[in-house]
């Protein structure tokens, strides 16, 4: 899945994102990444999230519409990914597959304050910013 997270000079905020599916996926399987508020989401009041990993369990926490709700209430666009990570954490901590569940989110809000957080490592997001220059950032391995 790639995601893309922008904000512009008047605090718009857009988004995309675009996804092969899940990997041996039965046919006709739709994930996270077409549905608003699973794979993106995007409030031009709060800001933006977006997905990556198994859709089944982004789609059933309404993960980047999660992110973006808690950031309206205050928390920080890496605490707000965090958040949704633990959840979806704790809700499949019993899963036969647990040891291969990988979701990671990222976040920016109004104020051009970004982050994300996954549940394993392998997770990175590179960061475009014409002041402070491009860079690929770790949101990975918080097990
Ligand atoms: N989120 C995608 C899906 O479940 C898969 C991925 O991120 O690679 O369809």
């Amino acid at each position: 899945t790639i995601s893309m997270l922008a904000i512009d000079q008047e605090g718009n905020i857009s988004g995309a994102c675009t996804t092969s599916g899940a990997a041996w996926k039965m046919y006709g399987r739709v994930g996270d990444s077409p549905i608003i508020g699973a794979g993106l989401f995007l409030d031009n009041e709060v800001g933006g999230a977006a997905a990556t990993g198994l859709g089944e369990a982004i789609i059933r926490t309404a993960g980047s519409a999660m992110v973006v709700e808690l950031m309206r209430q205050g928390k920080s666009p890496v605490q707000a990914c965090k958040e949704v990570v633990e959840r979806i954490r704790e809700k499949h901590k019993n899963h036969k597959d647990m040891e291969y569940l990988q979701v990671g989110f990222i976040a920016i809000n109004k104020q051009g304050e970004y982050g994300g957080y996954s549940l394993r490592s392998g997770f990175n997001y590179a960061v475009c910013d014409s002041k402070k220059g491009n860079r690929l950032e770790d949101a990975g391995f918080k097990l």
